[in-house]
């Protein structure tokens, strides 16, 4: 029964919309109302000049007085018309929400308001100066020349004293001055309709003024189906009842009446044509209604996913940038007051991997509510990941951080949870928001892992590296076109008996503006725009590319490590671009090694475990690197089947002084060789480093000791000159 209700509760329009739903719907009858208001326009402008020619002008030339003719035969007219221009330029300029300045506003006033008084005075004294020497149809095409002028002027007049005062009302957002317009040109409408086809009827002729009156109110301006059947029920009984006569209680009868000797009967006919014509048209509306409303309720869902983050329900960045940008335009003279803020949590990645997924999901829910109550009368939007940015004043700038940074910290026990703040301030309001959070962003990057900063400002000093790292972002793809981006080879050795076993690549690029520039410098910057994979490519190609000209050269040949940044099975299917290359180049797969960081295997992610089975299942090497740089290395070793332990340079640091470096090491190199996987130690300096490694059983070496990275020139003439050895074999 409820449901019952509910539903035609619903057909006939009384559930609650949204605002934006019901801004769609009136936004919706503003465009109709414009193409009406043009079409009663025209219409009304037809009539003034047919009632000129018809009646004004052969009863002025009887000698009526003009002025009493104006009145009676085009006030109704004028009045039609200037309603319907009104509407039409409020209709026009609806949508542009621009304010006109308060001297233009009163300019077009006085413009407007002389052009009307121009025709309502200077126009009627050039009317009655027409000569009466002149022939009636010499006059009757001069006077409709003239009313035209006439009516041209005034309406201009009247157009831009409307435009005017609606521009500057619209702007104080009074929305139910928009509703009176429509309400009102309804209402006109209907009026005017019944009024000429009441007055048709007698006349003997048709009704299809009112028909189409009410087709326009009906089918253009979409009310809600209760009110349109109100409407449209009102008109049609009313007009319905207006041709029949009274017979007392409820009965009515048809009229018979006679006009100038024309007797009309409202046949009963009349009546079910009424009816159905009622029926169809509120059938239409109930179903345009209902069609807005679906489209509206579309167009919302869609416009909120492309302006809201959905997880969050913040803005998005794109939509932040939007609006940020449209309010430093609008923002006066103290431009300087604005700041953007780019927050950072400081250990969410901790936070994430201790309590999953989706308790970090919960945190990033809650931060985003944290921000917009500290900042709620700033513009706040998610950039991604754990990533803030505000648009904000200075003003107690200090206080709002501490807030917030008490806030985040206070949200877990046992994680040391709090803020980063980079902030940008504004100079002029011509920036662009996107270089300006992304200064706040660099700012903020500066004090990562700081947990006792929270604030940082970008300044001058900053932007040298800033504009580095900007160049870097800007430019990968010209230095991956232009070849600025090369392989360097570090050789890798046997610790028996220190012949080359294999080489790492890594990646240098050759900047025309800065020089070499090395790996610290360009991959966590690629790597925090997501734009490794674009560097990696590269390398990838060009090593494959280096190999297959020594295969051709019948150089000796060793295994290349290629390096693969987390992000690479993310941005691109790294498998399939190590597989294809290697094809491409006709490369054997056992020439090829994989290099993964222990970091990267930190989160649960799948799509990185499938993409390292698919990996070893086509037959190539893999190889874990960094080992026990991250804090769940066990974990990592335990999970994954590695081919190669590279053991992290920093076991080495201390090694000659501490017992307990040298027991760690001896354990790893045991505990590695007892689960199957062979070992690599990196950063080995010292000849001290290589002998001990060897003692231990550490499989292979790779360091300054032996070769710092080499271009690829370079690390052919040691081949060629024998201070490298080629060997396949461990001993
Ligand atoms: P990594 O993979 O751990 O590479 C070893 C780094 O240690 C290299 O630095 C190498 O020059 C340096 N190294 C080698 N022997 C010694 C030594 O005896 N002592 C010291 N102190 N350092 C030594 P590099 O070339 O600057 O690369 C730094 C990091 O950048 C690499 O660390 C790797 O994570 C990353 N990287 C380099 N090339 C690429 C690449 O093509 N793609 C990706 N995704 N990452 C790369
Ligand atoms: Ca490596
Ligand atoms: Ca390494």
């Amino acid at each position: 029964m409820k449901r019952a209700f509910g539903f035609i509760a619903r057909v006939l329009g009384f559930e609650k919309l949204s605002k934006y739903e019901s801004d769609y719907l009136h936004d919706a009858n503003i465009r109709s109302c414009s193409y009406m208001s043009f079409i009663v326009v025209l219409i009304e402008l037809w009539m003034l000049i047919r009632q000129t020619q018809t009646k004004i002008i052969p009863k002025y030339q009887a000698g009526e007085p003009l002025f009493d003719l104006l009145v009676r035969y085009t006030s109704k007219y004028w009045l039609f018309m200037l309603i319907g221009t009104g509407l039409m330029m409020f209709c026009l300029f609806y949508k542009r929400g621009r304010r006109l300045s308060k001297r233009q506003f009163i300019a077009l006033v006085a413009i407007g308001s002389a052009c009307m008084l121009y025709t309502a005075v200077l126009g009627l004294e050039t009317f009655t100066a027409t000569s009466e020497a002149i022939t009636p149809v010499m006059a009757g095409i001069m006077n409709v020349m003239l009313v035209s002028v006439y009516v041209f002027l005034f309406v201009i007049g009247a157009a831009i004293v409307m435009y005017a005062l609606f521009d500057r009302l619209k702007n104080k957002k009074i929305v139910l001055l928009e509703h009176v317009a429509i309400i009102a040109f309804t209402l006109v409408c209907l009026a005017f309709g019944i009024f000429v086809s009441y007055s048709d009827f007698w006349g003997g002729k048709e009704i299809i003024c009112f028909l189409t009156m009410v087709l326009y109110v009906g089918c253009l301006l979409i009310y809600r189906p209760y009110v349109t059947i109100l409407i449209l029920g009102l008109s049609f009984l009313g007009f319905h009842r207006v041709l029949l006569t009274y017979q007392g209680g409820l009965s009515f009868q048809q009229q018979e009446v006679v006009i100038s000797g024309v007797t009309r009967h409202f046949i009963s006919g009349d009546s079910v044509n009424y009816v159905t014509f009622f029926i169809s048209l509120t059938t239409i509306c109930f179903a345009m209604y209902h069609g807005r409303l679906n489209e509206a309720r579309n167009s919302k869902a869609l416009e909120k996913s492309a302006k809201e983050d959905p997880l969050t329900g913040l803005y998005n960045y794109g939509y932040f940038s939007e609006l940020a940008e449209e309010s430093i335009r609008h923002f006066a003279g103290d431009i300087q007051q604005n700041v953007f803020l780019f927050f950072d949590v400081h250990n969410f990645k901790a936070f994430n991997d201790q309590r999953g997924f989706e308790a970090g999901d919960k945190f990033l829910i809650a931060i985003a509510k944290y921000i917009s109550e500290v900042f709620s009368d700033s513009l706040c939007g998610r950039q991604a990941d754990d990533h803030f940015v505000v648009l904000t004043r200075k003003e107690g700038l200090e206080q709002k951080l501490d807030k917030l940074n008490e806030l985040v910290h206070g949200y877990d026990d046992e994680i040391l949870l709090g803020i980063n703040c980079g902030a940008y301030h504004l100079n002029s309001s011509d920036e662009d928001p996107r270089i300006s959070i992304d200064r706040a962003r660099y700012a903020a990057q500066l004090i990562k892992n700081r947990f006792q900063t929270i604030y940082s400002e970008y300044d001058k000093t900053m932007s040298e590296a800033y504009h580095k790292r900007l160049y870097i972002i800007n430019n990968i793809d010209n230095a991956v076109k232009n070849g600025w981006i090369v392989p360097f080879y570090q050789p890798v050795v046997w610790s028996e008996t220190e012949e080359l076993c294999g080489c790492e690549a890594l990646a240098r690029w050759m900047d025309p503006v800065y020089g070499q520039l090395y790996p610290n410098e360009f991959i966590p910057v690629l790597e925090e725009y997501r734009l490794i994979h674009k560097l990696d490519s590269c390398i990838y190609e060009s090593a494959f590319r280096d190999i297959r000209q020594a295969l051709d050269a019948g150089r000796p040949v060793v295994p290349v490590s290629l390096n693969f940044s987390r992000l690479d099975f993310e941005l691109m299917d790294a498998v399939a671009v190590l597989d294809n290359l290697a094809a491409k180049y006709n490369i054997s797969k056992d020439l090829v090694h994989v290099e993964v960081t222990e970091s990267a295997l930190m989160d649960n992610y799948t799509k990185l475990d499938e993409a390292l089975d698919r990996i070893k299942a086509l037959g190539y090497s893999l190889w874990l690197d960094d080992f026990g740089s991250g804090y769940s290395s066990l974990n990592v070793l335990k999970d994954y089947q590695f081919d190669v332990v590279k053991i992290d340079m920093r076991f080495l640091s201390n090694l000659e002084n501490s017992e307990k470096s040298r027991t760690l090491i001896d354990c790893i190199v045991q505990m590695a060789n007892r689960i199957n996987m062979s070992t690599l130690t990196e950063g080995v300096e010292t000849r001290a480093h290589a002998d001990f490694l060897r003692q231990i059983g550490c499989d292979r070496l790779q360091g300054y000791l032996f070769s710092r990275p080499l271009s690829k020139e370079a690390f052919y003439e040691r081949i060629d000159k024998g201070e490298l050895i080629v060997s396949d074999k461990r001993h």
